[in-house]
């Protein structure tokens, strides 16, 4: 079987790779109901420099049973954990919208799809051109795109793959070699989806805050949580203390086990500052949400807390591809006049920080919720739990990505069907500080 093709002529019919139902006809079919994990996480760049890095499996109807995708929501531990009840889904499109950041240089795109009788297939191109227009010009007609997204044309991207018997594969490496690598691994699996992100996608473009204000860094994002509550710190690289651990609780973007005062299964960064600093938009985008949120959290200076939503939004040609993100401002004191859909810039103000909700301290709880391609949908639908001021749902990520030494973003498929892949969302040098969590960076 031919799982990618190099070839210069995106047009040529004969460059794409099909394997046809004979061959699969005779592939062993698992039987175990169990999840049957593989990893390549550490396979090595593989990079393809055709232009077109195209791969099409398809399996014959006797194959049929694609499992239903399951409805987003948020983990009912973490909801009972804080006797909250999820509020109504936040405004989220269901379509390409358009975008309000323009894409950096350096990515391509891919396109993830699947068919009612169990038949995917995996499309990518690293020059931008359009893989799910291609799937679709070349397929059976009553396929479903089950992911549309970014990944970059040379660096590393990371991909999971899903199939409908339980097999889960992921890889990590540079440009389309994951992607070839995933296609090849799923080969003779029904039902697979391919779910892929790019380690950085550049466009957070300052801090959310001035730059002479006074900040104390605290906390980071807990990658073991949700439906993974303890990960095994080996797998991440780590094999001495203090940061190995087969059962850690609290595990950091580098993948380490995190002991003493960090906050487990903290979903966010919390940046310790005086009451009243301002705030502000870290990117181009639109309001979500600005509102005040009874917490029923006491000890602040109020239980209702100010909370401001922004989506930011990627545009890609055509917009299929475009990514959504949202960046949200937790334990506001004061917001701004600000309605929903109203159009904010990098440096738009978007209020002061405060000592509300649940909070121990005055700080900035900042949050990025991840929109596309997250681990169970091409669309994620964002709940935002009443009363929770440490988590803005199943769906939040790092924003500073995950660059442990070994395998790939636990989030992404561990914690399913919550989850996303973490994306380093920050332009070179707008990161802020994130002090002893960013220890041995
Ligand atoms: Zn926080």
């Amino acid at each position: 079987m031919i799982a990618a093709c190099d070839d210069d002529d995106a047009e040529s019919e004969a460059a794409i790779a099909v394997t046809t139902p004979a061959d699969h006809a005779s592939a062993a079919r698992p039987s175990t109901p169990e999840p049957v994990f593989v990893d390549h996480a550490d396979d090595g760049p593989d990079v393809f420099a055709g232009s077109w890095s195209t791969g099409q499996e398809r399996l014959p109807a006797a194959d049929a049973g694609a499992t239903a995708m399951l409805a987003p929501d948020l983990d009912p531990e973490v909801l009972r954990a804080h006797g909250a009840e999820p509020m109504p889904d936040l405004a989220i499109p269901t379509e390409p919208v358009a975008g309000t950041i323009p894409s950096p240089a350096g990515f391509g795109h891919y396109c993830s799809m699947t068919w009612p009788s169990g038949g995917w297939a995996l499309a990518w191109d690293t020059n931008g051109n359009d893989p799910c227009a291609f799937l679709i010009a070349n397929s059976d007609p009553g396929g479903t795109i089950q992911r549309a997204g970014m990944i970059s044309s040379a660096s590393t991207n990371q991909v999971v793959t899903r199939c409908s018997d339980n097999t889960i594969f992921i890889f990590r490496g540079a440009g389309g070699g994951p992607l070839s690598a995933a296609f090849d691994a799923a080969a003779g699996h029904p039902g697979c989806i391919h779910t892929a992100a790019p380690q950085f996608l550049p466009i957070f473009q300052r801090a959310p805050w001035a730059s002479g204000a006074t900040v104390s860094p605290g906390t980071g994002v807990d990658f073991a949580r949700g439906l993974a509550m303890t990960l095994n710190t080996f797998d991440f690289g780590w094999f001495s203390p203090p940061y190995a651990d087969n059962d850690a609780t609290i595990v950091d973007y580098r993948g380490r086990a995190r002991t003493g005062g960090w906050i487990n299964n903290h979903d966010a960064y919390d940046f310790g500052m005086a009451r009243g600093t301002d705030l502000f938009a870290v990117a181009n985008g639109n309001v979500v949400a600005s509102r005040w949120l009874d917490t029923n959290c006491l000890g602040s200076d109020s239980e209702v807390q100010g909370e401001v939503y922004i989506r930011h939004t990627i545009t890609r040609v055509p917009t299929t591809y475009n990514e959504r993100f949202i960046a949200a401002y937790f334990h506001l004191q004061s917001l701004a006049d600000l309605s929903p859909g109203a159009s904010v810039v990098s440096g738009t103000y978007l209020g002061d920080s405060g000592h509300t909700g649940c909070s121990s301290d005055p700080h900035l709880h900042f949050a990025v919720v991840r929109e596309t391609n997250v681990a169970n949908a091409r669309f994620a639908t964002i709940q935002v739990p009443d009363g929770v001021g440490n988590n803005g749902g199943g769906r939040t990520i790092d924003p500073f990505g995950w660059t442990a030494p070994s395998n790939i973003d636990p989030w992404a498929w561990r914690a399913f069907p919550d989850g996303a892949l973490s994306v380093h969302l920050w332009q070179p040098g707008a990161a802020p500080s994130r002090g002893n969590w960013a220890l041995g960076d």
